[in-house]
């Protein structure tokens, strides 16, 4: 009988490791995601458009605004 619980708790480890490999490459693929700019100026990653202008506004107020600004 010990056997078959064995085998039980083999196949519980194994969905373990399924389900930490699954939510590894799922936040690999989030964090390749969240950057969606970079400041064209200084190279900065931008998580959104937003962020983007905020940062653009703080940090180069002087300079003519990306072609990206346009879009949103
Ligand atoms: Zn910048």
């Amino acid at each position: 009988m010990t056997r078959g619980l064995q085998k039980l708790q083999a196949q519980a480890k194994n969905n373990e490791k399924k389900a930490a490999a699954g939510k590894k490459s799922d936040g690999k693929a989030a964090a390749a995601a969240a950057i969606k700019y970079n400041c064209q100026f200084c190279k900065a990653p931008m998580s959104d458009l937003q962020t983007y202008r905020e940062h653009f506004d703080a940090k180069h107020p002087k300079l003519a605004h990306p072609p990206e600004f346009a879009t949103a």
